[in-house]
C-alpha cells in the first residue's frame, strides 16, 4: 500500500474513531438526561396525584376522567395507589393498567422508598408515600414519547453528520497527502529519467526547508558527488588510452619504418632501443596503474602490519639509483635519531609504501638538474617525518595545488618523463596509512615533500 493512501486511511480511521467517540458520549448522555427527566416527571405527576386524592380529595371518578381525556392528547401518566397491604386504593385506569404490580414488589418499595424500572420502554417508578400516620405505595408510568422522538431526532442528525463527515475526513485527508507527497512524486518521476547519460538532471527540491526539501538536496549532493565521480572515471579512461597510445605508436611507426626499408645493422639497433623504450614506458606505466589501483582499494582488504618505516626507504633509495643510474639520492638520520639503527615502527603496507617513497624520492632527483636529492628521518614520539628535499626546478605556485590530481603534469614536465600518475599514487597510499603529505616549492630553487606517518608507539 502506497504511504500516500495509508496515511489517509490511518487519519481517516482515528478522525472517524475520534467522532464516533463524541457521537456515542453525546447521544449516551443525552439519552441518560432524557430518562432521568422524566423519572423526575414522573414522580412528581405520582406525588401531585396522591396529593390531590389524600389531601384535596379529588373524587376517583373526576381523576380517572381527566386522565382519560388528556391521554388523547398528551402522554399522560398512569398512577396507581396502594395501601402497604396490596389493597388497590386508587388507579386511574384499571382496564388499560399498564404495571403489573405483585405483592413483592409493593414490599420492595416500602423497603426502598423508590424504586425505578423499564416495562418494556415504558418507565415505571414507585414511591412510598406518606400522608399522616399511614403510608401508601404508589407506583406511576409512561411512555416518554416526546423524548424518545427527540432522541431519534438527535440519532438521524448525528448519524447524517457522521457520514458527511466521514466524506470531508476522507477526501480532504486524501487531497493533503496528495499535497503532501507532490513533491515526492516529483522527484520520483525526475529521478527514473536520471541515468549514467543524464548525470546532470537534478530533483526537484521544494523551497521550503522541511525533511523533502531536506531528502532533495541529499539526493542532489549525492548526484552531484556521482556525476563528478563519472566524470572523473571518464576523464581517467581517456587519460590511460592516451597514455598507451603515444608510446605504442611510437613503436608501431618506427618498427613498420625498419621492416619497409633496407637499413644497416646500426640502425636496425637504434630502432629496437627506442622500441624497447617505448614499451619500458608502457611497462612502467601499466605497473603504477596497478599500484595506483591497488591503493584504491578498501583499507580492508590490503593486508598491514607492523613494518620498520627506516627500512622501507632506504629500500626505496636503493631501488631508485638502481634503476636510474644517473640518480643520486643523500639519506640522512636527524638528530631526533638515537641512531641509525633505531626502529620506525609503523603499521602498514611494506610494498605499498615503498611505492610511494620510490615516487617521491624518483620526483626529487628527475626534476634536478643534478638529478640529486637528500632524505631525511626524523620523528617526534609520535609521528615520523621524512622529507625529501631537491634543489631542482621546483614547482609553478600555480601547478601546486593540482600536482596530486591523477594524469597532471606540471609546466615543469618537459624536464623529464612521467604520466602524472606517480603523486596521486603516493597520497593515496600515504593517506591509506593514516599519514599526509606535505609540499613545499620555490621554482629554480627547489621542493621539500614531508611526509608523515603515525609511528607504532608501545
Ligand atoms: P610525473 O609523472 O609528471 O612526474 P607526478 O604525479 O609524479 O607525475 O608529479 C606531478 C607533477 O608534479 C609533475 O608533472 C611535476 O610538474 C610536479 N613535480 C612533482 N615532483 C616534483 C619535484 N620534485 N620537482 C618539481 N616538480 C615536481
Amino acid at each position: 500500500m502506497r504511504i500516500r493512501v495509508k496515511l489517509t486511511f490511518i487519519y481517516s480511521i482515528i478522525t472517524v474513531a475520534i467522532l464516533l467517540f463524541f457521537a456515542s458520549v453525546i447521544y449516551y448522555s443525552s439519552h441518560k438526561s432524557r430518562e432521568e427527566e422524566f423519572y423526575t416527571a414522573l414522580e412528581q405527576e405520582a406525588i401531585t396525584k396522591a396529593n390531590l386524592f389524600f389531601i384535596a380529595q379529588v373524587d376517583s371518578t373526576v381523576l380517572q376522567t381527566i386522565y382519560r381525556s388528556n391521554i388523547e392528547v398528551i402522554n399522560e401518566v398512569e398512577v396507581a395507589i396502594y395501601d402497604p397491604y396490596f389493597n388497590l386504593l386508587y388507579h386511574d385506569a384499571e382496564d388499560i393498567d399498564h404495571v403489573k404490580e405483585t405483592p413483592a414488589m409493593i414490599d420492595q418499595i416500602i423497603e426502598e422508598g423508590n424504586i425505578r424500572f423499564y416495562q418494556n420502554d415504558w418507565q415505571v417508578i414507585g414511591v412510598h408515600y406518606k400522608y399522616g400516620d399511614d403510608s401508601y405505595v404508589i407506583t406511576a408510568t409512561s411512555y416518554d414519547i416526546y423524548g424518545y422522538s427527540k432522541l431519534a431526532d438527535l440519532k438521524r442528525t448525528i448519524l447524517m453528520v457522521f457520514i458527511f463527515s466521514i466524506v470531508i475526513i476522507v477526501i480532504t485527508g486524501y487531497y493533503f497527502s496528495r499535497k503532501a507527497f507532490s513533491p515526492v512524486r516529483r522527484m520520483i518521476n525526475k529521478v527514473e529519467k536520471i541515468s549514467a547519460s543524464s548525470l546532470d538532471l537534478r530533483v526537484y527540491s521544494p523551497n521550503n526547508k522541511d525533511e523533502l526539501a531536506l531528502l532533495a538536496d541529499t539526493f542532489n549532493n549525492m548526484l552531484d558527488r556521482l556525476e563528478s565521480s563519472f566524470n572523473a572515471q571518464k576523464e581517467f579512461v581517456s587519460n590511460i588510452s592516451h597514455e598507451l597510445r603515444t608510446p605504442l605508436t611510437a613503436i608501431i611507426t618506427e618498427l613498420d619504418l625498419a621492416l619497409n626499408n633496407e637499413k644497416d645493422a646500426g640502425e636496425y639497433k637504434e630502432v629496437i632501443s627506442n622500441a624497447l623504450s617505448d614499451a619500458r614506458r608502457i611497462s612502467t606505466f601499466s605497473a603504477n596503474l596497478l599500484d595506483f589501483a591497488k591503493a584504491g582499494y578498501d583499507p580492508r582488504e590490503i593486508h598491514f602490519e607492523i613494518v620498520r618505516c627506516d627500512e622501507i626507504i632506504l629500500e626505496a633509495v636503493h631501488s631508485v639509483t638502481r634503476l636510474f643510474n644517473s640518480f643520486n639520492v643523500d639519506l640522512r638520520y636527524d638528530d631526533t635519531l638515537n641512531s641509525s639503527s633505531e626502529e620506525l615502527l609503523v603499521y602498514g603496507n611494506n610494498y605499498l609504501l615503498k611505492t610511494a617513497f620510490e615516487k617521491i624520492i624518483e620526483n626529487g632527483c628527475k626534476y634536478s638538474e643534478d638529478n640529486k636529492c637528500e632524505v631525511v628521518l626524523r620523528h617526534d614520539g609520535k609521528t615520523v617525518f621524512i622529507d625529501i628535499i631537491d634543489k631542482g626546478a621546483g614547482i609553478d605556485e600555480k601547478d601546486i595545488e593540482n600536482i596530486f590530481t591523477p594524469f597532471f603534469r606540471g609546466s615543469n614536465h618537459s624536464l623529464a618523463e612521467g604520466s602524472g600518475i606517480g603523486l596521486p599514487l603516493a597520497q593515496r597510499i600515504i593517506n591509506l596509512h593514516n599519514g599526509t603529505i606535505v609540499v613545499e616549492s620555490t621554482i629554480n630553487k627547489g621542493s621539500l615533500f614531508i611526509v608523515s606517518i603515525p609511528l607504532v608507539t608501545s
